[in-house]
């Protein structure tokens, strides 16, 4: 890309991008928020998050002292959590170590739990202004669209690559704002369905000028999604829930969820999950409701919820669950499809705290 390519590339930020709450000489931490928050999540979905976290945890200082109950439900809803734990134990690290100032090279950034090289490049390019990379998938798509490479983007030498030529085509003087135009474009118009026709660099795109826009970038197979079919067991006893937290170091560690046993196809039927209760937790329950399927995806999964109301006469005690009041539980953090279907025991609409 050449110098005259930059300059419309720079002119076209500066007069096209959006207005987001991170943009603007941010603070390094709201870099950081910011960018861990919109891994594998969009840009609208992000925004009233991030305010209220700022809002919540203005400081590294303030996330750091935060119980980590708290910080997993503020994420709630977003996914990924790992990320929010990742986050929390970053900033009780930088505390720590680093009196509460993130540091400003990558080197003492790489010790942060969570941050690998896009986060790093981003938080040195938008907060510290320094030359640097910062390759995410928008970036990918538009260099590999632009020099016409067909190599697989998910192999580490063509990422090599495209961060090579990431940093090279960053000028001196305000290298932040180019690697940040190049993020917006990728985003805004070299999508999935680019806008070739609104974009400043159509003159010397190699994918445009050849029509190997829709061929560009090459990516492997993805991963195959396995589809799963859980019978939620929603389980009450004077106005106490039963609810299992996620075992340390698992996909939902620390999360809530009600009892559910697998089931192999969709089954709208309370009856597996009644007998199983009953059988191996010895629960004398009685079925009262079924509620609306609640679609759930997550990793590499992509869940069909099927939950049920039960009543029980007696709080027995069951390995491995909790009983726990709607009032504690409304401050705990949730799974986020067992969130919904928490969301619909509570929707005065349904009326069906009154049946608990
Ligand atoms: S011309 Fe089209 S394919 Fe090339 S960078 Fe612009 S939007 Fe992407």
């Amino acid at each position: 890309m050449n110098k005259n390519e930059i300059t419309k590339l720079k002119r076209w930020f500066i007069n096209q991008c959006r207005d987001l709450p991170w943009r603007n000489h941010p603070s390094p931490y709201a870099v950081w928020v910011s960018e861990v928050m919109l891994q594998q999540t969009q840009v609208a979905v992000v925004i009233p998050y991030f305010e209220r976290w700022m809002q919540r945890y203005p400081s590294i200082q303030h996330l750091a002292a935060a119980p980590q109950e708290e910080v997993l439900k503020m994420w709630e809803g977003l996914g990924y959590y790992s990320r929010a734990r990742n986050l929390h134990a970053g900033a009780q690290y930088v505390v720590e170590h680093h009196a509460g100032i993130l540091p400003n090279t990558a080197e003492q950034l790489s010790h942060i739990k969570g941050l690998g090289t896009y986060t790093i490049g981003a938080i040195l390019s938008f907060a510290f202004h320094q030359r640097m990379a910062a390759v995410d998938g928008n970036v990918l798509r538009v260099l590999t669209r632009y020099y016409g490479i067909c190599d697989d983007i998910v192999k580490s030498a063509t990422l090599k690559k495209i961060h090579t030529l990431a940093t090279d085509l960053l000028p001196e003087k305000e290298p932040w704002i180019v690697s940040e135009a190049l993020i917006e474009l990728g985003a805004t118009v070299c999508a999935r369905q680019p806008k070739c026709l609104q974009c400043p660099l159509n003159n010397s795109c190699q994918a445009f000028l050849e029509g190997k826009t829709e061929q560009i970038p090459v990516k492997a197979a993805k991963v195959a999604i396995t589809p799963l079919y859980r019978s939620v067991a929603v389980v009450s006893h004077h106005n106490c829930l039963l609810i299992k937290r996620g075992a340390k170091g698992k996909i939902m560690a620390d999360l809530c969820e009600f009892p559910y046993v697998e089931l192999t196809q969709p089954d709208a039927q309370s009856e597996i999950l009644q007998t199983y209760m009953e059988k191996a937790w010895k629960l004398t329950i009685e079925w009262q409701q079924a509620l609306p399927p609640v679609k759930h995806s997550f990793t590499r999964y992509r869940a069909l919820l099927l939950p049920h109301i039960f009543s029980s006469q007696t709080a027995e005690a069951v390995s491995d669950y909790e009983w726990v009041d709607i009032e504690t539980l409304k401050r705990l953090p949730f799974s986020s499809g067992h969130r919904r279907v928490f969301e619909m025991v509570l929707n005065p609409r349904l009326n069906l705290e009154s049946t608990l």
